[in-house]
């Protein structure tokens, strides 16, 4: 029989689940609710989008669906490693073995988003937009969702066979789940906000030393990191990270002072940031990441959480999309393992994810410390690590940066490795 499905959320999970589902023939009709508007058809953003680094994890979940990671290529750009800058404009470089592939958040929906549309009819998928899910009633498997684009809400309900939580990390399926037994979740903000900004590439400025295929990025004494990198169109994307409780940021109250803090601090920045750019900075609100860990990933036999719905992460480690496209690919695998039984594949993807869901958190909490000298040792591990594990592969393990960005092997496995350091550097984390 036709299983109904609903997904909530439109974000890189949802869809890129709805790709793999409609790939198991006519098992599944699907409706994906989205309470934001078709990025197709709204004007770009600044303040909801920023630049996502896609590594192996991620692009090998793309890859399985036909023509999709040709189509994510296109319209990214390779970073083969991070250039760190200091305020004297002396840089430190390190390369990576693979490069990663970024681009916009909002681009990479709308890539999968394209590609749908493309490939399945209207009886097989439906995306309906500006639609809020408020509420899942559990016994009735039916949610209720509001329209909000109308001028006046309205309310409505549909039933689901099979429902599917990609709605982020304040989701809203997965808070139908906290009334029932057994299942615990922990949301926590990270204690630094963000802002992302926007420059723009000419011929003027041509000659500021910024690698095109090269993550960009600046630390300061307060822990307030910038990391700016090269998109398609002939701009830059950058994210500030700054301290919610004491930072220079929140106190601008002039385009002014906003290009004497960049040319002060980030002096390339400085030099690229035009006066308009200062002005929208200004007006921009900051914006915090929640942290998610939950007990379970599923109820009963028919609702699923997955992505940031599931483990949300700070963005300091790049792993979030990749962890939630990852998190698609894993549970088609037991899709495939169970012979298409959801109640089953939904189980089995508890125990499976879970525990790298957890460790995921704990990776993006603490494998990169805030003070500067902890961070100096940092460096200095990842090299000796490399260093030594190509003299004793199978006594010593790769570097921890190395085995988050560029491999597919577990977190779970990553946090059982260097549970020494990041217990040392969350230590330091909670003082600083
Ligand atoms: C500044 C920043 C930088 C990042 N950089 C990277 C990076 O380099 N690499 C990386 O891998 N990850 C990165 N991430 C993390 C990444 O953005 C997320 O992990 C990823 O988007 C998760 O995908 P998702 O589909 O699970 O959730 P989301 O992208 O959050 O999508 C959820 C969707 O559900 C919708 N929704 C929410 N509530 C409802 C509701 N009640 N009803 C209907 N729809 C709803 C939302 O509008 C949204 O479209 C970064 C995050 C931030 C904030």
């Amino acid at each position: 029989m036709v299983k109904k499905v609903v997904i909530v959320g439109a974000g890189p999970s949802g869809l890129l689940l709805a790709h793999y589902l409609l790939r198991h023939g006519d098992n599944y009709q699907i409706d994906i609710y989205e309470r934001r508007s078709d990025p197709r058809i709204v004007s770009f953003s600044k303040s909801r989008t920023y630049p996502i680094s896609l590594n192996e994890r991620g692009m090998s979940a793309l890859r399985q669906i036909d023509g999709l990671e040709a189509a994510i290529k296109a319209i990214s750009l390779e970073m083969n490693g991070t250039v760190f800058h200091q305020r004297n404009g002396k840089t430190r470089y390190t390369p990576r073995q693979n490069p990663l592939f970024t681009l916009d958040r909002t681009n990479l929906a709308i890539a999968l988003l394209e590609n749908l549309n493309s490939k399945y009819n209207h009886s097989q998928l439906k995306i309906h937009f500006d639609c809020q899910c408020q509420q899942v009633d559990l016994t009735d498997k039916t949610i209720k969702l509001t329209t909000i684009a109308e001028e006046s809400e309205k309310l409505f309900i549909v039933n689901y066979d099979f429902l599917v939580g990609a709605d982020g990390a304040s989701s809203a399926v997965r808070e139908s789940l906290n009334s029932t037994d057994c299942f615990n979740c922990e949301q926590k903000p990270i204690t630094t906000d963000y802002k992302s900004f926007i420059l723009p590439i000419s011929q003027e400025n041509s000659n500021i030393n910024l690698a095109g295929d090269k993550i960009h990025s600046w630390m300061l004494k307060d822990g307030t990191v910038i990391l700016l990198l090269h998109q398609l169109g002939g701009i830059m994307s950058g994210i500030i990270h700054f301290s919610r409780q004491q930072n220079q940021i929140n106190n601008l109250a002039t385009k002014e002072e906003v290009l004497q803090l960049f040319r002060e601090n980030f002096p390339e920045i400085g030099q690229l940031m035009p006066d308009s750019e200062a002005e929208d900075f200004l007006h921009r609100p900051a914006s915090t990441v929640v942290t998610v860990r939950c007990n379970s990933y599923h109820h009963g036999d028919s609702v699923l959480l997955i992505g940031d719905a599931a483990h949300a992460v700070s963005p300091s480690i790049g792993q979030g999309c990749n962890a939630a496209l990852e998190d698609v690919l894993i549970f088609d695998q037991l899709l495939d393992k169970y012979s298409d039984n959801i109640e089953e594949a939904i189980a089995q993807f508890t125990v499976r994810r879970q525990p790298d869901g957890y460790a995921l958190v704990e990776l993006g909490d603490n494998a990169f410390p805030l003070s500067q000298g902890l961070f100096i040792e940092f460096m200095l591990r990842e090299w000796m690590a490399k260093i030594i594990h190509n003299i004793f592969p199978q006594v010593f393990s790769q570097p921890l940066f190395y085995l988050i960005s560029e491999t597919t092997v577990p977190y779970s496995e990553i946090l059982n490795v260097y549970q020494g350091w990041i217990a040392k550097v969350k230590k330091s984390n909670a003082n600083f």
